[in-house]
């Protein structure tokens, strides 16, 4: 009679976003036990968030044109995105019922535009396949191990120590020993959803290289030097939600790359918010740090070359005022018309040279051409849409493996947006978190099966 085989070791996995509940899925698929934990009641709170804004899954982009838009990571995250392509996304989340539709700015989103119908399917899935969920842990880190006593002899290499992971739970607080874990724990922002960037401190002690938490996709504050005050208080009454559109945001980022794209935003109350500004944002980011403030240029009517908008506000304009005239000739209204108006009429911006006699027409063209903005700081972490930074991927195995140390276990995996790579809105942050998930998973299948656990 042979003896029975040994039911294979259950993998735990701590975060239920999107990154995590992929690698659970990846890994029940291949008959792995699975544990998942999470510090909050329920899995899933950020993405249920973003279904808020339509949810947008993943972008209709082709490779490698895609990879691009995650900048220096792009080559490290190409095999995550050969293992799970954005149109592999869109298939999985048909098999789960909901269909997907590209919209008119190339982004994917659900039909009906929402992430609850996709996450109560993909739950109610993973139950089915054996995932077991357990609710309000904590993972606090790993348990160290004891000092080994001292002797004179020389010391060998330390080998890493078990895998043994502490949480805080209802019960309080618990050690869990694991075959292998895998950590998808997410980036610092919307800290009440459960992703608050506090596993920061847990691996950098076991040693783990972590670029510093950063926000992306998020506003920054428009300050003028010498000036207390941001936009003026009549812009802010009036104009604080508008948009600006169409727009074209130019400047040189702080290593020389030239950023020169068409799009839109929306001015708020401590300045500019929307998708051009995030597609901007990491090179504005880096330029504050080394600088405290950074200044692009705003064409303000990309649609007119500059002979047309001198030659238009040149044109007799008899008894009408000046933004009648722009409003007529060039459609220069709304936000666009109150930008021009913080120029004319409040001082704005720095320099009393780059303020425009109404009357030169010349003068006046150049500013509607490339309208000075200067930004001075990102909004809070907290209310960013991702984080950048997180563990450094150029320390990870082709699997994503943390590599062992004397504080750091082996077998533990990491996945998501705790790793250090950004890029824009348009289903980016989605497809990366998705492929990270699966290739992780399977990154860590393969490791238990070399190591036979
Ligand atoms: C307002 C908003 C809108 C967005 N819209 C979009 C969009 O339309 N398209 C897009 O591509 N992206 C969007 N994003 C970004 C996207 O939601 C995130 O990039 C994605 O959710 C990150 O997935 P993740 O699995 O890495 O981490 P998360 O989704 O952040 O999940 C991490 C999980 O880990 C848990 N956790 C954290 N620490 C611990 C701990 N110590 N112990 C136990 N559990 C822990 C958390 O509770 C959480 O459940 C949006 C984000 C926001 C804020």
């Amino acid at each position: 009679m042979t003896a029975p085989s040994p039911s294979p070791a259950a993998v735990h996995l701590v975060g239920g976003g999107p990154a995590g509940l992929m690698a659970a899925e990846t890994l029940a698929a291949a008959g792995r036990p699975v544990v998942l934990h999470d510090a909050m009641p329920s899995v899933g709170r950020k993405f249920l968030l973003a279904g808020k804004g339509g949810l947008n899954l993943t972008h209709s982009e082709p490779r490698p044109g895609f990879d691009t838009r995650y900048g220096e990571a792009a080559a490290a995250l190409a095999p995550w995105l050969d293992a799970f392509p954005p149109q592999a996304l869109c298939d999985w989340a048909a098999g789960l019922g909901v269909d997907t539709f590209v919209g008119s700015s190339g982004r994917v989103f659900p039909a009906e535009m929402k992430a609850a119908p996709l996450l109560r399917a993909w739950v109610q899935r993973l139950r089915q396949q054996g995932v077991v969920f357990r609710m309000r842990e904590r993972w606090l880190g790993f348990e160290r191990p004891a000092p080994a006593p001292s002797s004179d002899a020389a010391e060998p290499a330390q080998a890493p120590p078990p895998l043994r992971l502490r949480f805080a739970g209802p019960q309080g607080e618990s050690t869990v020993p694991a075959a292998a874990c895998l950590l998808a724990l997410g980036g610092a922002s919307w800290s009440r959803l459960g992703s608050d960037g506090a596993w920061v401190a847990p691996l950098a002690q076991a040693g783990v290289p972590i670029a510093p938490l950063r926000p992306a996709n998020v506003g920054f504050h428009v300050g003028w030097a010498g000036q207390a005050a941001g936009w003026s208080a009549p812009l802010r009454a009036r104009q604080a939600g508008a948009p600006l559109k169409p727009v074209r945001l130019r400047m040189v980022g702080p290593d020389g790359t030239v950023f020169d794209r068409a799009g839109e935003f929306v001015l708020s109350d401590y300045g500019v918010e929307g998708s051009l500004i995030y597609a901007a944002g990491a090179a504005l980011r880096e330029q504050i740090a080394a600088t405290g403030a950074c200044t692009v240029h705003l064409d303000l009517l990309p649609a007119f070359s500059l002979d047309k908008v001198r030659a238009d506000i040149a044109h007799p304009r008899g008894p009408r005022s000046l933004a009648t005239h722009l409003k007529s000739r060039l459609g220069l209204e709304g936000a666009k018309a109150a930008l021009l108006q913080e120029v004319l009429h409040r001082g704005l911006p720095d320099t009393p040279e780059q303020r425009p006699d109404p009357a030169d027409a010349a003068a006046l063209a150049t500013l509607l051409k490339a309208w000075p903005l200067r930004l001075v700081a990102p909004r809070p972490i907290d209310e960013a849409i991702s984080t950048a930074g997180g563990v450094r991927l150029d320390t990870l195995s082709p699997g994503l493996m943390l590599p062992p140390g004397p504080a750091l276990p082996a077998g533990v995996f990491v996945a998501g947006e705790m790793l250090d790579w950004e890029a824009p809105t348009g289903g980016y942050l989605l497809q990366a978190c998705f492929a990270s998930g699966r290739y992780a998973a399977q990154g860590l299948l393969r490791w238990l099966h070399h190591t036979g656990a």
